[in-house]
């Protein structure tokens, strides 16, 4: 019949959306933040309220609420 089922499937998987964290701009490329453990080539995940490195599980959180002091 068809071919081997244990063979997976391959979907239409982006591999990684580093691509995603360089900007450019002026002809000068603006990367996104990267983690500080792991050097420059690892970029940090952003979620809602925080950025996360997926590799060594450094977290850095927004410091919005603490923005305005009263
Ligand atoms: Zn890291």
């Amino acid at each position: 019949m068809t071919k081997n089922p244990s063979k997976r499937k391959r979907k239409n998987k982006p591999t990684s959306k580093k691509y995603k964290f360089y900007k450019i701009e002026d002809g000068k490329i603006i990367r996104g933040r990267f983690c500080p453990r792991c050097g420059p080539g690892v970029f940090l995940m952003k979620a809602k309220d925080r950025l996360y490195c997926g590799r060594c599980h450094y977290t850095e959180f927004f410091s919005t609420e603490n923005k305005e002091k009263k």
